[in-house]
């Protein structure tokens, strides 16, 4: 079976400065609306779309808004309230009576006045050729608005563009974040399977030898956050402005790092028939028990990040992946199979009880992974592969 996996291209809007003001304008009122509809919704105890458009809808469009807009911004209250009570039954607020949960119940939701706004295809167009927009917007449709994004994500909204795409502002800029449905290719059947191993010292560790170090990425991290340390003690508004482009300078950087770690990965496992065996992810949190200093050397995201990146070109390219529990792969010898905590000797070196083999731990981690992956398959349990978002 076929399925399409969904991605985002984000593209930042060139407009002019009257087309500026109509998107800034347009972003504000509807989030302002927005609010609106959470408290009527809040008011009525959160009813349905269906009813919540009942009560909602005559006014949005006395306000301005054309059907669709009007519809979005109902939508997008419904859809928040969705989440926050899917939150609150999964437990993220805490306990019943707990102070977070009260603060998130007692309230209506409140939505900023740069929140993203969905857009449809009957409120937004897409020229590719010529790289504008024509968008929907409170001063009416403004056309030929110009667009900016890289080649390789310009051809990829051209070929896979489907569905809604959410308008955003950020310190005074517009973007669109498109959806991109993208095919998925067949799998194949793995002539053998390549363990990954993640870690914080080596980020990546396969079992066929490729290695992706920490030492850089964690360098960085350590400078960014002495950096911020710094900025967090001046109060002051720009202060608060260069902390908040950092952190994104850092996301921004952990991602493309993950982007190259997982594309190395995958292009190898496709060009040598393999699977990918890689641990579930809640095992690394787990796993992963450190010292302080270490704790802050790489948050648990940026690996559930790479994951994810791994997942999703491994099923664009077709290469299998299945999960195995990573428990005591740390201490199992690859070698022999022996299981002992003594084995693995130090933060670097596996050295075992048994057979004598001394290997690198995390090499000896992916090998006992590779060799758990090729189990899973063969014993034909079919392995679940979380959907990418
Ligand atoms: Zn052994």
């Amino acid at each position: 079976m076929i399925t399409p996996v969904k991605i985002v291209v984000p593209v930042k809007l060139m407009p002019e400065a009257d087309q500026a003001a109509a998107l800034s304008a347009t972003v504000r009122t509807v989030n302002d609306l927005a609010c609106w509809v959470s408290e009527v919704a809040f008011a009525n105890d959160v009813p349905r779309e269906y009813e919540l458009r009942k009560h909602t809808y005559a006014h949005l469009k006395e306000q301005g808004l054309g059907a669709q807009a009007a519809q979005h911004v109902i939508k997008k209250v419904r859809d928040a309230y969705t989440t926050l009570h899917a939150n609150i039954r999964a437990g993220n607020l805490g306990k019943s009576g707990s102070k977070r949960r009260l603060r998130a119940e007692s309230k209506p939701i409140m939505f900023r006045p740069e929140s993203a706004q969905p857009y449809d295809d009957r409120c937004l167009s897409w020229q590719m050729d010529a790289q504008t927009v024509s968008i929907w917007t409170t001063a009416g449709r403004i056309k030929n608005v110009r667009f900016a994004c890289s080649t390789h994500a310009l051809k990829t909204l051209r070929e896979y563009r489907k569905g809604e795409s959410d308008l955003i502002e950020r310190d005074g800029a517009f973007y669109l974040i498109a959806t991109c449905e993208i095919p998925e290719a067949e799998q194949y059947e793995p002539d053998h399977f390549i363990g990954v191993d993640l870690g914080i010292v080596n980020i990546a560790t396969t079992s066929t030898g490729y290695q992706a170090a920490g030492r850089q990425l964690n360098r960085y991290r350590k400078r960014q956050l002495a950096l911020r340390a710094k900025l967090q003690k001046k109060r002051t508004k720009s202060a608060k402005r260069r902390l908040k482009e950092r952190s994104r300078r850092e996301q921004r950087h952990v991602k493309n790092t993950n982007h190259i770690i997982a594309k190395t990965i995958v292009t190898e496992a496709e060009r040598t028939f393999a699977g990918l065996c890689l641990e579930e992810l809640k095992g690394i949190r787990q796993r992963v028990r450190l010292r302080k200093p270490q704790r802050v050397a790489l948050h648990s995201w940026a690996f559930a990040q790479l994951g994810e990146f791994i997942v999703y070109k491994a099923r664009r390219a077709g290469v299998p992946v299945v999960y195995v529990d990573p428990a005591y792969s740390s201490r199992e010898c690859a070698h022999c199979g022996h299981v002992d905590r003594l084995n693995r000797t130090s933060q670097a070196t596996f050295v075992c009880r048994s057979c004598g083999v001394v290997a690198h731990a995390d090499r000896n981690a992916s090998h006992v992974l590779a060799r758990r992956g090729e189990n899973v398959w063969t014993a034909g349990r079919e392995s679940r592969v979380p959907a990418t978002p």
